[in-house]
């Protein structure tokens, strides 16, 4: 079964068994969106206002501002596959708690496993948290790391910002946007390592 496919199994799986106590109050679970065969894999925190009204990830000002930027590398949306830690709005946009965020995290390690990205860049705090434990988004933002998980293996991830954060703060922005532009070299990097 080709990779479309099997996202679309697991992403309807996911709307009906999420245990995710975000689906009280969200009107509707926000999977992911994109190409399915990407090489770059994109994780932010939880969908938004508009995100929630249209059931896809990074369809508001973030989401603009993260278009911009793939601009920058020659990426469009459609190159990229991007998703959330939590699959629900938060009430208010606040913070994910941790239960909401260990109940959404078996089905993203499902959906990287299925799309099998080169490298899966985290957008913000949380996402990083989860895949780069114990560092700080301030000393890590812009570098890449390898890490093992016992279901999805070794993967590359490289720690940004979340541009909904960076959008209105100058000096975060033109540190994102700085960031953002590594990204080609880090993939490039890996065609000449052994195991990615
Ligand atoms: N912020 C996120 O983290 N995710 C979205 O989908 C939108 C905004």
């Amino acid at each position: 079964m080709n990779k479309a496919d099997q996202l679309q199994i697991l992403n309807a799986k996911m709307i009906l068994e999420c245990s995710c106590g975000l689906r009280e109050t969200a009107i509707q679970a926000v999977p992911g969106d994109g190409n399915p065969d990407a090489d770059i894999m994109f994780v932010g925190e939880a969908p938004g206002k508009n995100e929630d009204e249209q059931g896809k990830p990074f369809v508001g000002a973030a989401g603009k501002f993260l278009s911009e930027m793939l601009g920058s590398i020659n990426l469009k949306r459609e190159d990229i596959y991007i998703t959330n830690v939590v699959k629900y709005r938060p009430p208010e946009n606040r913070d994910p708690e941790p239960e909401e965020i260990e109940a959404c995290m078996p089905w993203l390690h499902e959906q990287i496993k299925i799309i099998e990205p080169k490298i899966i860049v985290t957008l913000g705090r949380h996402a990083m948290e989860h895949f780069i434990p114990g560092k700080k988004i301030s000393e890590v933002h812009g570098q890449a790391f390898r890490r093992t998980f016992p279901d999805i293996g070794e993967q590359i991830f490289f720690a940004l910002y979340h541009p909904a954060a960076a959008l209105y703060n100058g000096s975060m922005r033109a540190t994102l946007i700085a960031d953002f532009k590594k990204i080609p070299k880090v993939i490039e990097k890996l065609k000449g390592s052994r195991t990615k």
